[in-house]
């Protein structure tokens, strides 16, 4: 890096600017030439990097300090602050709440994790299914799942050591549960921290076991979780239960218990989202007069009032029978059915004869074939006669 450009000109600003002035020229910049809006672009990578050199520097009353005496020399490696820990910059405050979505590229994942891997970290997630019906999911209901949990070893309170003994701090890293490595990226000369193998990041090195836990420092139990599901969940949504997952390590939190949740399907009713849809049979004698008919709800059947000459394929819409809001259990769906006209299969002697009747008197359609010619009907009688 021979022709360094001047931080200040990187920045674009005066060399009297404010802290506020530099911060907000940053963050033009970072926002212009983050490598999550320029994916594969070395060059907006390239000046990405060095905005964010110059506004470390520039940014640090102490360091600004020094640069405005030395210039590049305050920090070119014989002044021992060598390349810029990228990790340790902390960028939460200049992205504000896109944290999350910036924090992995500077390669050392969470930057809560990267920091200090010897101080509270909260436990993993852990995941498991159920399956409830239909019903089940339309009202709400409990269930009790058992789960692999793990406990704190209650012999050694969860340090891992053998009673009358306590851990020691681990030699390879000095307790500090990482060390420092540096290495060529393209953003240049990077430190990264690294999880210390020998102590896997606690710090501390157990000479001597808990007879209970093996240094584990917790024992795997399992354990039985009733789970709430509230009245409106869908097929593949998830409920998490906090701190209901695996222990935190060095006083950190647990994680959370996630259940993914799977809802059989009905015999009656097809869902979507808070709507439900089914079929309704209603016999000719309804659909043409009209009047009540019955119709299947989730709550049980209900009456139905239809008008005269109800065609089959009809919807009706029957308000707030559908499904409530998983996230608000006042607001429901609605439920629609379909009226299909059912036509009888086994009619006995007097019912063909009424029908038969109903159909002379209401336009003959039985004897339409009879006879090609027209008025054949009445031919065709006289023709048996003689
Ligand atoms: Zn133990
Ligand atoms: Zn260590």
């Amino acid at each position: 890096m021979a022709d360094k450009r001047d931080y200040y000109e990187v920045l674009g600003v005066d060399k009297n600017a404010d802290a506020a002035t530099i911060k907000k020229a940053y963050r033009t910049l970072a926002k212009k030439y983050h490598p999550d809006a320029n994916p594969g672009n070395e060059e907006a990578a390239a000046k990405f990097k060095e905005a964010s050199e110059a506004y470390a520097v520039l940014s640090d009353d102490e360091k600004r300090k020094q640069y405005d005496q030395f210039g590049h020399a305050a920090f070119d490696g014989s002044g021992g602050a060598g390349g810029f820990d990228f990790n340790n910059m902390d960028f939460g405050d200049i992205f504000g709440g896109f944290g999350d979505i910036f924090g992995d590229i500077f390669g050392g994942g969470s930057r809560g994790r990267s920091r200090s891997n010897n101080g509270p970290m909260r436990g993993a997630d852990v995941r498991c299914g159920i399956r409830i019906t239909f019903e089940e999911a339309v009202f709400g209901c409990k269930k009790e799942v058992t789960i692999n949990y793990k406990e704190i070893c209650k012999t050694c309170n969860g340090t891992g050591a053998k009673p009358g003994t306590s851990p020691e701090k681990c030699p390879k890293c000095n307790g500090q549960g990482q060390y420092v490595s540096r290495q060529q990226t393209m953003f240049g000369m990077m430190q990264s921290t690294q999880v210390c193998p020998d102590c896997r990041g606690t710090g501390k090195i157990i000479k001597e076991k808990c007879p209970d836990c093996y240094g584990n420092g917790y024992k795997q139990t399992k354990k039985k979780v009733t789970i709430d599901i509230p009245a409106g969940i869908d097929d593949m949504q998830r409920i998490r239960k906090t701190g209901e997952g695996e222990p935190g390590t060095n006083g950190g939190p647990r994680g959370d218990l996630l259940v993914d949740v799977r809802v059989s399907p009905s015999a009656n009713f097809e869902r979507d989202g808070m709507n439900l849809y089914n079929n309704t049979r209603i016999s000719y004698a309804q659909a043409a007069l009209g009047g009540d008919i019955r119709v299947k709800t989730i709550d049980g059947d209900v009456k139905f009032n239809i008008k005269p000459g109800t065609q089959t394929g009809t919807r009706i819409r029957l308000k707030g029978k559908g499904v409530c809001n998983v996230h608000n259990q006042n607001t429901k769906g609605d439920q629609y059915s379909t009226l299909v006209v059912d036509v009888p299969t086994h009619l006995n002697s007097e019912q063909k004869e009424l029908l038969k009747k109903f159909d002379e008197i209401s336009g003959n359609t039985l004897h339409e074939f009879d006879d090609a010619k027209p008025g054949g009907t009445e031919k065709k009688r006289k023709k048996k006669f003689f």
